[in-house]
């Protein structure tokens, strides 16, 4: 175990945890950044950013970058560790990783949220050889294919259009006739020649040659037909599930797993804050990520000056 005790641990380094840091650390605070990966989190698996004040267009990984650099400078603490529990004992909570535990007089929770996936036939069989979660990732893979992406969201509409770069045409099939995502986004694609639309329908099964993905078969929801389509490439984007696995004991939250925390960002326990996707909240995007980020920087720096040790 690493003996240290920190002021603040923040678990997760997406744009969230990466805004904690920054505060906690110009607040003197002595802060340790645990990541599982690499800084930038959701940040990474995105195109193009373009709703980020300041920046006009920005590729993901570049806006991560740019929100990392700064840290080191200010002192924060970086390492390695993938996060499997959490003790709280009141004045100190322990964080455990696979293999380290690190003790902290509060923290900030930043995992984030992962892709949900869609739990048909060939999904996971052809993972990495046709079905994606992660067009910045694989787009190039599919250049003047037929991509599928399904989803009517704003990762399914937005990065559709970001595929049409590669693809012969992209369609989007969604499982209603509206699409969800934000409007400025909807209008783009509907303009995008390179873009068709499956509308009432859901994949039934992801079909290949055992090499790679070949066809889908889909379900259209009002007529119950049936239908074979030939695609290269199927993107999946319908929502997203909360990463906190290990903060199940600790009865911070909701039936689906998402932290439930107060404007403040605190959880049930004081000194255990959660910040950015990871929390039960409407609206998930960058610029509420880094509010929240700011926010429990704040709070946590008042938990740490009244415990008074
Ligand atoms: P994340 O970015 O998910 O970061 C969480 C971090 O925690 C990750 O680095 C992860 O590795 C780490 N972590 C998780 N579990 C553990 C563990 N157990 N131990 C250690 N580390 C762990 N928003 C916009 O505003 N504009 C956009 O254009 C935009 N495009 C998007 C496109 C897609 C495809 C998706 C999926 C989302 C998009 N979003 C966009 C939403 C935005 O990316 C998220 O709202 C934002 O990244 C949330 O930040 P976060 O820091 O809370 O979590
Ligand atoms: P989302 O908003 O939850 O949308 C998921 C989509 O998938 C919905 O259209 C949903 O259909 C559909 N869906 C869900 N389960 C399905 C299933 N089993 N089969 C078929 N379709 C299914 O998720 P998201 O688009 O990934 O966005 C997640 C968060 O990130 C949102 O808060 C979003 O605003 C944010 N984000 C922001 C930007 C941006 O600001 N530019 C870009 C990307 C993401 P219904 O519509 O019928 O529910």
């Amino acid at each position: 175990m690493t003996e240290k005790l920190y002021d603040v641990v923040i678990i997760g380094s997406g744009p969230a945890g990466m805004t904690a840091a920054m505060y906690t650390a110009r607040s003197e605070m002595k802060t340790l950044l645990l990541e599982r990966g690499v800084p930038g989190g959701q940040m990474n698996n995105t195109a193009e950013i373009e709703n980020y004040p300041g920046y006009g267009t920005i590729m993901g990984p570049e806006l991560s970058m740019k929100m990392a650099e700064p840290l080191e400078g200010l002192g924060v603490e970086n390492a390695y560790g993938f996060v499997t529990a959490i003790e709280d004992h009141g004045s100190h909570k322990k964080i455990i990783t696979e293999d380290d535990e690190f003790l902290t007089k509060s923290l900030i929770i930043a995992t984030g949220a992962n892709h949900r996936k869609l739990g048909i036939p060939g999904e996971e069989e052809y993972g990495a050889r046709g079905v994606s979660y992660c067009a910045v990732c694989d787009g190039a893979f599919f250049r003047n294919q037929e991509i599928l992406v399904v989803g009517g969201g704003d990762s399914a509409v937005e990065e559709a259009d970001y595929l049409t770069r590669f693809g012969k045409t992209v369609t989007i099939m969604h499982r209603r006739d509206q699409l969800r995502a934000q409007e400025i986004i909807q209008q783009r694609a509907f303009k995008n020649e390179k873009i068709n639309f499956i509308w009432d329908s859901v994949p039934l099964e992801i079909k290949g040659d055992d090499k790679k993905v070949q066809s889908v078969l889909f379900k259209n929801t009002k007529t119950g037909e049936v239908t074979e389509k030939e695609f290269g490439g199927v993107f999946i984007y319908v929502g997203l599930d909360p990463v906190a696995e290990f903060a199940g004991n600790l009865g911070i939250t909701d039936e689906a797993g998402w932290i439930i925390t107060d404007d403040h960002m605190k959880t049930a326990i004081p000194g255990i804050f959660a910040v950015g996707d990871v929390r039960q909240k409407d609206f998930r995007q960058i610029t509420t990520a880094v509010g929240d980020g700011a926010q429990a920087a704040q709070e946590a720096y008042k938990f740490v000056s009244e415990l008074g040790e």
